[in-house]
C-alpha cells in the first residue's frame, strides 16, 4: 500500500509539484493533481463529486474519503473572507448561508460513513502548498493503512445506497428497511 503512494522518485515529484504549482489553475484543480500525484495513477480518483451532499471536489472511492477545496472568501476564511463594505448586507448573510451549508454537507458524509477532508484555498497554493502536499502524503498513507481499499469500497458503496434510499424512499421499503424495534412510533 505505501510503496503505492511512492510511485514517483524524489525529482518526478518536484517537478510535478512545480508544475502544478505554475498552472494558474483553481483550488480545485490544484486538489485533484496533489492527491493524484500523492496516489499515482493506479487509483480511481473522481473529480466533483455531484451525486454526494456538497459535491466533494475530490473523491476516492477505495478510500472512502471525500476532500473539498473551498474558496477563502466564498466559503468564509477566518483570514481571509473580508466582506465588501459597500456590499456587507448582501455578503455577510450570504457567507454565513454558504458556510453553514458546508459544515451540513460534511456533517452528513460522515453520517454516512466517509472520511472527510477540507482545505482552503490558502492551503492550496504559494509557499503553504508544498506542506499541504507533505501533510496530504502522510494522510492518505495513514487512511490507506487505517482503511484498506476493499473496506473502503465497501463503505463507499454503502454510503451510496444509503444515499439512494434516501432519495428513493420506495426502494428502501421495498428493500431491507427494518421494523421498528420501538413501540413508540406515532402515526398521527
Ligand atoms: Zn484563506
Amino acid at each position: 500500500m505505501l510503496s503505492r503512494m511512492d510511485m514517483f522518485t524524489a525529482e518526478e515529484r518536484s517537478a510535478l509539484m512545480a508544475r502544478i504549482r505554475s498552472s494558474g489553475t483553481t483550488p480545485e484543480v490544484r486538489l485533484y493533481e496533489l492527491v493524484r500525484a500523492t496516489l499515482g495513477n493506479r487509483w480511481r480518483i473522481d473529480r466533483n463529486a455531484r451525486h454526494l451532499p456538497g459535491k466533494p471536489d475530490v473523491l476516492v472511492p477505495s478510500l472512502a474519503l471525500a476532500v473539498f477545496a473551498d474558496g477563502c472568501f466564498f466559503h468564509g476564511c477566518a483570514e481571509h473572507s473580508r466582506v465588501p463594505k459597500s456590499n456587507a448586507d448582501y455578503w455577510g448573510p450570504k457567507i454565513a448561508r454558504n458556510a453553514s451549508r458546508d459544515a451540513a454537507s460534511r456533517r452528513q458524509l460522515r453520517e454516512l460513513g466517509l472520511e472527510v477532508w477540507r482545505f482552503w484555498e490558502h492551503d492550496l497554493r504559494g509557499r503553504p502548498l508544498e506542506s499541504t502536499q507533505a501533510s496530504l502524503k502522510v494522510r492518505l498513507a495513514q487512511r490507506a493503512l487505517h482503511v484498506p481499499p476493499a473496506q473502503g469500497r465497501l463503505l463507499y458503496r454503502r454510503a451510496t445506497r444509503q444515499l439512494e434510499a434516501q432519495d428513493h424512499p420506495s426502494v428502501a421499503r421495498n428493500g431491507d428497511r427494518r421494523a421498528p424495534t420501538s413501540g413508540q412510533q406515532s402515526y398521527s
